[in-house]
């Protein structure tokens, strides 16, 4: 059975464009809840950890160069089948192949600055969204 828990990002790119209050209402219209929030400045060993999983790829230290260029908004958030339904919110990881009318469609401008991180798997929302929130702050 699939959970009702997912985590995001609200990349640099966007929140330095004024996308982050129109991207929140498009989750939230989509049927998400919001259980937790904040704005945060990364730096690189943060950003770096987040990663971690790309740590060998070809293209890691633009993600992290790119992940510390501005302040970014991660985020709890809860809803059905939470993972595999907001990976389809947000369209592919290109936005030039992401579907008409996904976030990544509407605010992202390429691969690198693609506007929102969201998880791949239940047990990656857990430790991402533990990453960045205490369980004090998961509302
Ligand atoms: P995210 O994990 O940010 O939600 P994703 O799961 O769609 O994105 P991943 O394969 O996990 O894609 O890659 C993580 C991030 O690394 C992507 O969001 C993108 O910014 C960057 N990235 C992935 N592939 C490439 C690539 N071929 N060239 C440049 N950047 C890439
Ligand atoms: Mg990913």
């Amino acid at each position: 059975m699939s959970g009702k828990i997912t985590f995001t990002i609200i990349k640099p790119d966007a929140v330095g464009k004024g996308h982050t209050g129109k991207i929140i209402d498009q989750i939230i219209q989509a049927g998400f809840k919001v259980k937790a929030a904040k704005l945060v400045y990364l730096d690189e060993r943060t950003a770096g950890g987040f990663y971690d999983i790309h740590r060998e790829r070809p293209f890691f230290k633009d993600l992290v160069a790119f992940m510390t260029s501005g302040p970014c908004m991660p985020m709890v958030l809860e809803g059905e089948n939470a993972v595999a339904s907001f990976r389809e919110l947000i369209g592919a990881t290109d936005p030039k192949k992401a579907a008409p009318g996904t976030i990544r469609n509407l605010f992202a401008d390429s691969i690198d600055a693609n506007a929102i991180h969201g998880s791949d798997s239940d047990e990656n929302a857990l430790r991402e969204s533990s990453y960045f929130f205490a369980a004090t702050e998961i509302f």
